[in-house]
């Protein structure tokens, strides 16, 4: 068995457990419930629910809801429906961070009363300018001594709506020299008269990000909080608080570097605008990168999983190369789907020494490489479909598929020789037309000589036309993603090609969203959820099947 190496964050949970420093390992996924999740997000989910199933813990998706002014509740559904999909399993444990908003207010009025915290009611700009800058100390606020029993005082009074938004708020008493400008007096609590979407109006008062967070992980006894690098500079802060409010066992924060992708567009702004501008259709549009495109694409969260094992975790800032997105989701399909004929782009051909209104059925392999998936059995008949570049009147050196004159392999049929071709008045080829040779029957075990050839085929009366979408990148690789001069995306105009006319094999009677399949010679191919129907199929192409890219 093959002996991976622990990355540094199992090594930091193995120390914390050999020192007895917890006895437990717990983890939590805490997105703001503001937007759809993204394949950066797929990889702290998946890193954290894989922690816990590693260690035999506990795994909590917690909704980061303390800030009434950005969130949404419809992005609730959306979230839980994409963790679940990634199999990250948090079975009860479901929480919702403003559900702590009493313990919260204990927990600023114990700071209070310790004398680690007061009521400023300098402005959000006074406050900015006293608080100084990475070279300058900052200056004490002028409220900073007053006494517990009027912060105590003032404190209730701002709960109790007493103030305007933005005349008061509490700070907590630390260092205004710090070397980090984090721990100089931060804001803890600030008034805001909103109506929040669990509270209603019990509130208007909320904590910041930075007080309320450690204090969600200390109340779930999250032993590791595991989150991304902007936070370093803030991990005193998280300490700071833990330590005041006298939370024990102390969660531990532990920081690792953010999922970047070349290529595509991640932020949650740039998505956004592209959603609003109508330049993709929804946030599930299978050119980005939220889970929810991913999953409409045809990504497996298999695929996922591999992908982001294959990233690794470390401190270290860097980007990933699409290509390899598109490696895991090729090893993932390889042998798990069938392989059946599509044709994309079709013109006629019709084998002349076929007897008329005949049909026959083939035998074919669904994956040769898995005999597992079993056989099928194909119609074979006297007018086919197959690939217009499959045919050329004047084929170019090492051209061997069909040309006036010469012979190849349909797949999994016959060997057909071309004979001649019709085109219409502007000179496109129309129809091509071939005899067969009955006696090179596929699994025959025909010997007799060979062709260079082999391509792809449906049986024109009982293939079903398809609509088959297929997908560039949705920026210009060439130019870059965002443009330097105004910041604006780089668009590929290309990065969707609609394809309404193909023709696929006639067995997807069962198929329902997001099931895939490869395509012989075309890629790998998914049906599309929201557009598809048994009687109008609608094909995403996840992924070419050739590709430069190597491990
Ligand atoms: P974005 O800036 O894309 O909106 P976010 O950090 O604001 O992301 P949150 O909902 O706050 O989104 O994130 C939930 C968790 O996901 C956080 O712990 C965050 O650190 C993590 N996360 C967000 N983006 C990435 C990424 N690119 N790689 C790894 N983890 C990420
Ligand atoms: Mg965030
Ligand atoms: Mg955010």
């Amino acid at each position: 068995e093959e002996t991976v190496s622990k990355n540094f964050i199992e090594q930091e949970i193995d120390k914390d457990l050999a020192e007895g420093v917890y006895t437990e390992v717990c983890t939590r996924f805490p997105p703001e419930p503001n937007g759809y999740l993204h394949i950066g997000h797929a990889k702290s989910i998946l890193l954290n629910s894989g922690l816990a199933k590693e260690y035999g813990g506990t795994f909590h998706l917690r909704f980061d809801d303390t800030n009434p002014m950005k969130e949404d509740m419809e992005f609730v559904e959306s979230i839980k429906e994409d963790v679940q999909w990634l199999g990250a399993d948090y079975k009860d444990h479901l929480y919702f961070a403003s559900n702590y908003f009493d313990t919260m207010y204990e927990c600023a009025v114990k700071l209070i009363k310790k004398g680690k915290a007061y009521v400023c009611d300098l402005s959000a700009d006074e406050i900015r300018e006293y608080r100084g800058t990475l070279t300058e100390p900052g200056k004490n606020s002028p409220y900073r001594d007053r006494s517990v029993e009027e912060n105590l005082d003032l404190f209730e009074r701002m709960k109790n709506g007493e103030f305007e938004d933005g005349t008061k708020v509490l700070r907590a008493k630390i260092d205004m020299a710090s070397p980090n400008i984090n721990m100089r007096d931060p804001v803890i609590y600030r008034v805001a008269h909103m109506t929040h979407h669990n509270t209603g109006d019990k509130w208007c008062i909320y904590p910041m990000y930075d007080f309320a967070h450690p204090i969600e992980d200390a109340v779930e006894h999250i032993t590791h909080s595991i989150c991304t690098l902007e936070f370093e500079d803030h991990r005193p802060l998280y300490d700071w608080v833990v330590k005041e409010c006298e939370f024990d066992p102390a969660p531990r924060q532990i920081e690792f570097s953010k999922l970047y992708l070349t290529n595509v567009v991640t932020g949650k702004r740039y998505i956004k605008k592209l959603v609003q501008d109508g330049i993709v259709d929804g946030w599930d549009d299978p050119r980005l990168v939220s889970i929810a495109a991913l999953r409409r694409r045809g990504f497996t969260p298999e695929s996922l999983k591999m992908f982001i094992e294959l990233c690794g975790v470390s401190k270290s800032q860097s980007s990933v190369d699409y290509a390899m997105l598109e490696y895991c989701i090729r090893e993932d399909l390889k042998l798990k789907r069938p392989r059946m004929m599509a044709v994309l782009d079709p013109i006629k051909l019709v084998i002349d020494n076929y007897p008329e209104g005949e049909v026959e059925y083939l035998e074919a392999d669904n994956n040769l490489e898995n005999p597992e998936l079993g056989k099928r059995q194909i119609p074979f008949c006297k007018e086919l479909y197959i690939e217009r570049d499959d045919f050329m009147i004047e084929p170019p050196k090492k051209y061997f598929r069909l040309f006036p004159g010469n012979e190849v392999r349909l797949m999994n049929a016959y060997f057909v020789t071309c004979t001649s071709y019709e085109t219409d008045e502007d000179g496109n080829v129309t129809v091509v037309h071939a005899t067969y040779d009955p006696e090179t029957k596929c699994g025959t075990g025909f010997t007799g000589r060979k062709v260079k050839g082999t391509i792809h085929w449906v049986a024109a009366p009982y293939a079903k036309q398809a609509e088959i979408r297929l997908y560039e990148n949705l920026v210009d690789e060439e130019k870059g993603v965002y443009n330097k001069e105004d910041g604006s995306l780089n668009l590929n105009p290309h990065s969707l090609e609609i394809r309404k006319n193909c023709y696929v094999e006639d067995s997807f009677a069962e198929a329902k969203g997001c099931d895939s399949f490869q395509f012989v010679r075309n890629g790998y191919f998914c049906i599309d959820s929201k557009d598809s129907t048994p009687e109008n199929l609608v094909f995403n192409r996840i992924v070419s099947l050739k590709s430069s890219f190597k491990l």
